[in-house]
């Protein structure tokens, strides 16, 4: 094995520590460029001072102040964690409203995918059955329909790509009258129509839950409702056979949706990264940034996420909001998420793990510098409230939690039918409603999960490829993924569950 150069990226001319880029680090007495020699080892990922920062001194990433030295750093110190002090959270008042809107790119025209279109002018990427239980009580039965149909029924239905149950633990045992409950509920309703489903809604009840089916779907009789208390359901059988009965008739409509082009225009992509290390914010996000950039320059609708992972940087938003109004309310979600997190005493702080500290984020600000960049360089034209459904096309900033699980469940509801998922330390995430291409953050994580990273953005760490290059191979891995292209974890048939967004009360 040929022994590395030592390299390390600087992200801005401004900043006073840069990152070590080589594969397993660096060790004590590696010469920098620049001269500067390593004072100890430092782990790939991990920061070491460019110049001598006395204690208390502004330590910069970004050209942002990411903290302020614990102790006197001398330039090749090992800059951690344990030796920053966190600045406070920016203030919600005061800040830049829309006094920096990008100029429009010019517009991209002729990029199409094969999607589903649907009555309503939504388009697939997809095309599932998708059951909606009201209450996990039913999940047991549920889910042992759905292995039958998928082995009995689905066989005959080619068209129809999969079947997957809405399950969740909602519906009871909660506080379904609490202000903050109108969030799971609207969650699941947006969810259910989602346009992977085809504007086909089938609902399995329990009977005496909370979330009665009326409640939610109060704006349309409920076509094919399964009750399991039913009289006439005697017995698991005739609960099987009622629910596979009328999972059929959804099945042949289905199978008769036939994948069209469709422009560009029509995509609607999720993005969110977990998992996360110092190089999220080096190759994957700002690559997936320039890919978000293309999509919204060819019309389409890219969401970013993920509160706590923005809330240092809500400058940078509200001056990228498009008008007044979305600053706004960019602002009013991210003052209700902090005091949400007050209610349990903690801050945007209890975001970071073990993993991303290891992989050289030091804390939330840092993290957030890095997550902020996939949102790309447009301007931010909508705002898109927890479990609400996006009415507009461009950037949108979907208001959701970062957990992964919760953030994808939010973005599903919000109507993305395709999610770009960055990974650092690796996470095999995905759900089973819209196909999830991961990206990892570097080329060695790439190597090991082989069958479990779909694009491996780290060539943009070394300089081999740059983040425009990266960003256009994103863009048009998208589009073959929404035509139809399986990611890795749809050919190995793994997801994770859906995690509904509860702030209020349980009973
Ligand atoms: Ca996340």
């Amino acid at each position: 094995m040929t022994r590395d150069q030592p390299r390390i990226i600087a992200m801005h001319s401004g900043d006073n520590v840069a990152i070590v880029a080589n594969d397993f680090g660096l060790p004590e007495g590696a010469s920098l460029p620049g001269g500067i020699r390593l004072r100890e080892r430092v782990p790939q990922g991990h920061k070491v001072s460019l110049v001598d920062i006395p204690k208390g001194g502004e330590v910069r990433r970004y050209n942002v102040v990411i903290g302020f030295a614990a102790l006197d750093l001398p330039a090749g110190s090992w800059v951690n964690e344990n030796r920053l002090d966190m600045p406070k959270a920016p203030g919600t008042t005061g800040l830049p409203i829309s006094t920096n809107i990008a100029a429009p790119g010019p517009a991209l025209t002729g990029h199409s995918f094969l999607g589903y279109r649907n009555a309503n002018g939504t388009v697939g990427t997809r095309n599932l059955l998708a059951i909606t239980t009201t209450v996990q009580c039913v999940s047991g039965i549920v889910d042992h329909a759905v292995r039958r149909i998928r082995a009995e029924l689905l066989p005959r239905y080619p068209n129809v790509g999969g079947i997957l149950s809405l399950e969740h633990i909602y519906g009871c045992g909660v506080a379904i009258d609490a202000p903050e409950a109108v969030i799971p509920i609207r969650t699941l309703r947006n969810i259910s129509q989602n346009p992977n489903f085809g504007g086909e809604i089938m609902t399995v009840s329990l009977g005496c839950e909370k979330l009665q089916p009326d409640r939610l779907f109060p704006e349309f009789e409920i076509p094919d409702l399964v009750r399991l208390q039913d009289d006439s359901n005697i017995g698991f059988e005739a609960m099987i056979r009622t629910i596979m009965e009328t999972a059929e008739k959804h099945l042949e409509r289905l199978n008769r949706r036939t994948r069209e082009p469709c422009p560009a225009s029509d995509l609607v992509v999720g993005l969110q990264c977990g998992g996360s290390d110092a190089f999220s914010g080096v190759t994957a996000n700002p690559s997936l940034g320039h890919a978000s950039d293309l999509l919204v320059r060819a019309g389409g609708t890219v969401m970013f996420s993920e509160n706590t992972e923005v809330r240092d940087g809500i400058d940078q938003l509200t001056a990228r909001a498009a008008t007044p109004e979305v600053a706004r309310a960019l602002i009013e979600q991210l003052s209700w998420y902090d005091a949400y997190l007050e209610r349990g005493q903690v801050d945007r702080a209890a975001n970071t793990t073990p993993g991303n500290k290891a992989g050289g984020l030091s804390n939330i600000v840092e993290k957030a510098m890095g997550s902020i960049v996939k949102s790309g360089t447009a301007p931010i034209s909508g705002v898109v409230a927890p479990g609400e459904r996006a009415d507009q096309k461009g950037l949108l900033f979907a208001a959701t939690p970062a957990s992964d699980f919760i953030c994808g469940t939010l973005q599903l509801a919000a109507g993305a039918t395709l999610h770009v998922f960055t990974t650092g330390r690796g996470t095999p995430y995905s759900l089973e409603a819209f196909p999830t291409i991961k990206v990892s953050t570097r080329s060695e994580l790439a190597r090991r999960w082989h069958d479990l990273i779909d694009i491996d953005a780290g060539p943009v760490a070394t300089g081999e490829t740059s983040i425009e290059e990266m960003g256009q191979r994103m863009f048009q891995h998208m589009l073959d993924v929404a035509s139809g292209t399986p990611t890795w974890a749809e050919r190995h048939g793994i997801h994770n569950s859906l995690a509904l967004f509860n702030p209020a009360p349980v009973t």
